[in-house]
């Protein structure tokens, strides 16, 4: 699945023009949180408060929870038939409404409505319908022994929290939900507090799903507001049997340090800085392939205005093609002109809040007073002022180890930086705390093939990026994180495998005799 390469703009879309009303979902319906307080939802693009989300805490994650564990004693009893329905159930109403959802998301998260439409919530729609796919498929682990036959068991966990970031909401928050509603587990769901809408209108279809005897009520909890008062209580509690948590390094050791006393399961999908590496061979020869790579690095670089976990901040380039790879760049660089996600020829929105945008611009302060060169894209005339919008930007002359290059900052701001040849790339690739992802772009596909066997990252793309394959592993090494999802693997961390060792005749003639093998 290639994520973003189509760009239809929803030209004249028919599409709301307010926030939803956002509450939390619990017990099947929509209620504010116990205390009434609540928290501003602003939109990027333009700076304004558009809305107001419940400020849940303790109480209301624990409400959420009893009415979790209640319905996991029946949903654990649906076989993989209802649990593919219900999956496909939700697929069905995103993709019936997916103007809507996407709208929604351009909302709450300011990326370019073209890509919510192209990325986001076909990608939504595709985990329901992967996972319902993979259950219908799914066979039992076995095993003959001369005595017995072993087969195994998926035994679903109970009720699991899921805890998500803003910066492709519905997109992760459906790649946990699918396959833990797929192992007969009920979930508690904690969005981010800065995009809580689409989250909103699945729980929406959660309530017709329930109507309709798809699912038990209470299958679906979520609970909304910040992470310290809304997410703290789902680390802690003793009956939540595991946590899947996507969302920054930092955030990610503290939610670990919560959940470790209750032994829960847990998912990390965290931070990265992942390296572009790019050799002479893509740049140096023909003007196509040029044009291509440097083309497909950038996208990588600023897709969603560099908020994504996999973007490439780091680009590492073959020292005798860094001249000519900074002309192509300064070219094309203005295609990532920032502007309204509205407009149809945007395409890359604002950054998600206005802090972050600060964040952002000290950055590029820190990289001039550092003595760095920045080459970047303009900001559109027509952006609204009020939004948080950050240029497009690459840094050229900043040493490895500074600190701008080896922390994350999550934004369309990247660093470049040359090598001489495939070992200083291997060497510098490695020069991070994080193992994400790398992309390697090369025509030496010997060279790509050693490079990719001897990076120490979860994935590695050769002359691609962000092209997905939802059975592949899903994860990162050291401080990018702990476990992978995907495919099976999310069906292996959403379960509990029991062995089931059956004895045939002949066994039981040995335990007659005596004789156990
Ligand atoms: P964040 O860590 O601030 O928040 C993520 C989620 O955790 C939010 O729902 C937040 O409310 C909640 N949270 C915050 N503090 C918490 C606490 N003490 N206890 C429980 N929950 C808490 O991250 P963010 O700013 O929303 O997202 C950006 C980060 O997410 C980046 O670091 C990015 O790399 C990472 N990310 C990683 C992946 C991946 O798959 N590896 C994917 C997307 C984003």
């Amino acid at each position: 699945m290639r994520d973003d390469t189509s760009e239809p703009v929803p030209e004249g879309a028919s599409v709301p023009t307010e926030a939803l009303a956002v509450e939390n979902f619990v017990d099947g319906d929509f209620k504010p949180s116990a205390s009434g307080r609540r928290l501003d939802l602003v939109n990027p693009a333009t700076g304004e408060i558009i809305g107001s989300i419940p400020r849940s805490d303790a109480a209301d994650a624990e409400r959420a929870v009893d009415c979790a564990a209640h319905a996991a004693q029946e949903w654990r009893k649906s076989t993989a038939a209802q649990r593919a329905s219900a999956l496909r159930f939700f697929a069905d109403r995103i993709a019936a409404n997916a103007k809507t959802f996407a709208w929604h998301e351009t909302q709450d998260t300011g990326k370019p409505l073209w890509l919510s439409s192209a990325l986001d919530i076909p990608r939504a729609e595709a985990n329901f319908r992967f996972f319902a796919d993979l259950l219908s498929a799914d066979q039992t682990e076995a095993s003959v022994q001369e005595s017995a036959v072993n087969y195994t068991l998926r035994d679903p966990l109970g009720t699991v929290a899921l805890i998500t970031p803003w910066n492709l909401p519905l997109y992760l928050l459906s790649w946990k939900i699918a396959p833990a509603l797929a192992m007969g587990n009920t979930v508690v769901a904690k969005p981010s507090e800065l995009t809580p809408q689409t989250a909103t209108l699945l729980c929406h279809a959660a309530r017709d799903a329930e109507l309709q005897g798809l699912l038990p009520v209470g299958t679906i909890q979520v609970v909304h507001g910040y992470g310290a008062e809304a997410g703290e209580p789902l680390c802690t509690s003793s009956r939540i049997a595991a946590l899947s948590f996507t969302g920054g390094t930092q955030t990610g050791a503290r939610v670990a340090a919560l959940a470790a006393p209750t032994f829960k399961k847990l998912s990390l999908e965290l931070g990265g800085k992942n390296a572009t590496i790019v050799f002479s061979d893509r740049i140096m020869g023909s003007e196509d392939l040029r044009r291509e790579t440097v083309g497909q690095v950038l996208r990588a670089a600023f897709l969603n205005a560099g908020q994504i976990c996999l973007c490439g901040s780091r680009i590492l380039i073959e020292k005798c093609a860094m001249p000519t790879f900074l002309r192509e760049a300064e070219n094309q660089i203005k295609d990532w002109t920032a502007g309204d996600p509205l407009d149809s020829q945007t395409r890359m929105g604002p950054v998600v809040s206005a802090p972050h945008r600060d964040k952002l611009l000290g950055a590029r302060e820190a990289a001039r007073k550092e003595g760095a060169d920045l080459l970047e894209a303009p900001i559109a005339a027509s952006a609204p002022a009020r939004g948080f919008f950050v240029p497009a930007t690459l840094i050229t002359g900043l040493p490895h180890t500074s600190a701008l290059v080896q922390s994350e900052l999550f934004g369309p701001i990247v660093t470049v930086h040359p090598f001489e040849d495939e070992n200083a790339a291997l060497e510098l690739a490695h020069q991070s705390r994080y193992g994400l992802a790398a992309s390697i772009w090369t025509s030496d596909i010997q060279r790509a093939l050693r490079l990719s066997a001897a990076l120490d990252v979860g994935m590695v793309w050769v002359n691609t990026w962000l092209y997905r394959d939802l059975r592949a592993p899903f994860g990162g090494n050291r401080e990018s994180g702990v476990g992978r999802e995907g495919g099976l693997r999310s069906f292996d961390f959403y379960s509990n495998a029991k062995n089931i060792c059956l004895a045939t005749e002949v066994s039981r003639s040995h335990l007659t005799q005596g004789r156990v093998p």
